[in-house]
Parts: C-alpha cells; structure tokens; sequence
C-alpha cells in the first residue's frame, strides 16, 4: 500500500527535528517532485517518532492526525477490504466448525484456549489504563497546558530528559557492536550454556558484510553455524529478525545454521559500528532466536529450534534481553570505544530506573491493538459491522483501553499484522502472552543466581533443545516447576 505523509513547505515547520531527519525529509520530498519542501513520511504503528521532537504543536497535529486517519476514507480507503476478509475468516471457521476465527487460530498456539488470552488481556487493560492516567498527569504538568494526543510523545521524551537523565546519544559511544557481540552477546551465551564462536573467514557469506562463526559445544564439537548480517543496504527489507538456513535433525544427520539480520547504518571505512539503545536490545534479542535454533535438539526437523507456535516463538528470544543489564555482563562489554572506560555505574542506574517511564502508555497502546485484533475475530459471518469506525470505537470501550489521548498502536485502516496476509490474525496478544512466560523465567535466573552454567543448561534442556517436540507449556513447566502467572510481568510493568 502506498503510505501517507505529511508535505511541508518551509524548515521552519520542523523546528526540534535533528537536522538528519530535516535532511531525509528534504530528500523524501524531492523523490516524489516536490523540490524544496519537506516530506515527513509514516511509520507503520500510531505514534510517529517525530512527535517527540517537532516543537510546533500544529505541525504535530496535523501529522498525528495523518497517521491516525490511514487507511480510511480517500483514495486509499481499505475498510471495506478489511470487512470482507473479516467477513471471508469468519465464514472459514465455521466451516472448520469453530464458533469464530480466533477460537480456531487460537486452537493451534500454546494458549489453546481462547478464554484464558481474553481474561489476561482483560486484566491487564484496567492496571495499563490507571498506568497511563498518571503518565498523562506528569505530562500535563511538564506542558504546563492542557494535554492532547499529539503532545504525549514530544513531553514523554522532555520529562525522560529532565527527570532520568538518559541521553541516548551520549551513550552509544560504549555499545561498539564488536564488543557487543563478543564480549556481550558471545559472553553470555558462553557463560550459560557453554559454547564458544569461532569466527570462519574460510566461509564466504551470501554477502562481504555477512560474517560465519562456528559454534562448538562445551566438549569442543562442532554444533552448527552462525551468521551475522548486521548492517542495513538497499536490497535489504527493514527491521530485525531470525531465519534458519538448516533446521537441525536427528534424523536427518544436520546441524542448524542460522542468521540474525538487523538493520544497522554502516559507518565509514574504519570508523566504529556505535549502536543505539534500540539496537543493542534487538542484538540481544535476535540472538535469542537464534539459540533456540542453535541449541535445538529433536529428531524431527519439523519440530526444531523455533518451530513453535507463534505465541511461544518470541520468549525465549525476549529471556535473552535480560543479559543485556545484567551486572556481569554490563561491566564486559559496556566500554568506550576510543577511551576504554567502562560505562559509569550511575548512568547505568539510570537505564534501571527510567525502564518503568512510558510504559502506562506503551502497554495501554498494544493492548488496544491486540484488543482491537480479537474484537474483528470473534464476530460471526452476521455480526460484520457496516460503521467500522464506528465498532472500533464500540470495543476498544467495551476492553476497557478506550483512552482519549492514546490511540490503539494499530488502526483497522493501517493494522498490517493482521489484515494484509493473516500472519497475526487473532495472534496479536502473541507478544503480551510470550512476555508472561519471559517475566517469570527471569524471575527464574534470578532467584537462582542468574548467569550461572546450571542455569543455562537447566534452560537449555528442558527448554530450547525441545523445540517443539513437546508442548512447550510443558516445557515451560518443567522449568519453572508450575503453570506461568502473570504477577511478575505485572510487577515488571509496574502494573501492581
Ligand atoms: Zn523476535
């Protein structure tokens, strides 16, 4: 689909943008003929990151607005392809003889049951929403006005400068992706599970940028392949994730060889690779992906690595973000790159402390989505709404996340997880539940001395090596020792 955008004519209008962004918008607006004017472009979720800078309240109006109103009404309009297939998947489950789509997609997860992602979701809502509500007070007071939906961003990121202190910029100078993945990632991965990297330079990539490690087990034989593709090019499509070349099998006799992709801008010929926050977390994370893959120990390819349902297939891969603070960890790879000094205890106190700031509203923000997800999804071929707007407005209120200043992170008209293909259909809550199960294993390391061999090898038998061989909940609870609950992601979103 072709994406909207908001066209500005002077500089002026983009006042508190960082002049790279003013530049991009500059060469956007040219690429489409309109030589000397601006071009702010859309992301895909509600909330545009230059909300939080553009100082212009109108401007900033005016391109939340744009964002908002995607997809409906225009020449753009999709509503109505969203109703029919809302219409088409409903027809399918009954058919297949389930009272609804997403009692027959939600058959298939590890949640099996349709009623147990509802009362989460529906007990989560009212502790995001009351979440958010302080949030917005803090806010109201820092503008000193009052507030509407376009101003969160921009005072968010004011009231994260002046109360936690956290200067992304200052700090990417001590996240070197080197030492990150060898002294970080690498160390981590070595401290709990045993295995060592070995960089193959014999190996040629399917790209010069792409770098062959091999892995090898505590008893020095060879597990199977890593491959790094970290920077971004013009070929490549956006964001960050896993894929695994070679599945690993018993019963075929292969070893897993899999790839981590980010997007990261490639500095200059000898200049360092500096990562962002962003990106020091997703390195982290799609290396959890790819030790599930790396470690998978089953007979049947089908079932190896990360071969698991979709609301399974993202814990164990946010379980290895919790490595990314951890004391130990921090101390061995959080250097300046030029200087050699480790990252102040102060300033990472301050990442701890500021973690819990904005999550009122990002928590509040996907719930509407997976809400608003699940509300398509339940209706029968009858109940297909003519008003679509209309029924948004109806069951984000009926959810309990109807909230005034924070629009759902994706809209019917622009909601592409689950409308274009159905990847995520009735599977959007698939992040919130993984991140259930990430909390109390967290807890887990945690109450058992965290980045320990035992632990490593406790998680990587009962968990990663089973891939999807067994139920992973039972899995889960041969970790754990019991079902999940959802008291430490509670506590973890400061939602108690
Ligand atoms: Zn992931």
């Amino acid at each position: 689909m072709k994406s909207s955008a908001l066209l500005l004519d002077t500089a002026a209008e983009l006042a508190g943008l960082p002049a790279d962004d003013v530049a991009s918008a500059a060469e956007a607006a040219r690429a489409v003929g309109h030589d000397g004017k601006f071009l702010l472009t859309l992301i895909q979720p509600s909330n545009q990151p230059a909300l939080a800078a553009l100082e212009n309240r109108d401007i900033r109006r005016r391109l939340f607005e744009a964002s908002i109103s995607r997809g409906s009404g225009g020449s753009l309009d999709v509503l109505e392809l969203a109703r029919s297939t809302a219409r088409l998947r409903a027809e399918k489950a009954a058919l297949l003889g389930f009272a609804n789509y997403a009692e027959l997609v939600v058959d298939r997860q590890t949640a099996r049951d349709f009623d147990a992602v509802q009362s989460m979701l529906t007990r989560l809502a009212p502790a995001a929403v009351r979440n958010a509500d302080a949030e917005a007070a803090a806010l109201t007071e820092a503008a000193g006005h009052r507030l509407e939906a376009w101003d969160w961003a921009f005072y968010s990121a004011k009231v994260r400068r002046e109360k936690y202190a956290v200067d992304e910029q200052a700090l990417r100078p001590y996240f070197e992706l080197e030492r990150v993945l060898r002294d970080g990632v690498f160390f981590a991965a070595t401290s709990l599970y045993g295995i060592t990297f070995h960089e193959r330079k014999d190996l040629a990539g399917y790209h010069p940028d792409v770098r062959v490690w091999e892995v090898r087990d505590q008893d020095s034989s060879g597990l199977g392949l890593f491959l790094g593709d970290y920077y971004t090019r013009e070929s490549k499509r956006g964001g960050a994730w896993m894929n695994s070349l070679v599945d690993q099998s018993g019963l075929l006799g292969t070893r897993p060889v899999v790839i981590n992709n980010l997007n990261i801008s490639k500095p200059p010929a000898g200049e360092p690779t500096l990562l962002t926050l962003d990106e020091l977390r997703t390195t982290f994370h799609e290396f959890g992906h790819a030790l599930h893959g790396l470690l998978s120990n089953v007979t049947y390819p089908r079932f190896a690595g990360t071969a698991v349902p979709r609301d399974f297939v993202e814990y164990p891969s946010q379980v290895n973000e919790m490595w990314i603070l951890w004391p130990e960890v921090l101390a061995n790879y959080a250097r300046h790159h030029a200087t050699g000094e480790p990252l102040p205890q102060q300033v990472a106190d301050k990442l701890n402390d500021s973690r819990l700031w904005g999550e009122g509203f990002g928590t509040t923000e996907y719930l509407g989505a997976a809400l608003l997800d699940l509300a398509w999804h339940v209706l029968d071929e009858t109940e297909i709404p003519d008003d679509v707007l209309g029924f948004e407005a109806k069951s984000l209120a009926a959810a309990g996340v109807a909230h005034a200043l924070i629009p759902p992170r994706y809209r019917t008209g622009y909601f592409q997880h689950i409308f274009a293909g159905a990847g995520y259909a009735a599977g959007y809550y698939s992040y919130i539940w993984s991140e259930v199960l990430d909390a109390e294993t967290v807890d887990w390391f945690t109450e058992n001395g965290g980045l320990t061999r035992d632990n490593g090898e406790r998680f990587r038998q009962e968990l990663l090596s089973r891939g999807n061989s067994r139920d992973p909940l039972e899995s889960f609870r041969a970790l754990r020792g019991r079902d999940a609950r959802l008291e430490p992601l509670l506590k973890r979103l400061g939602l108690e």
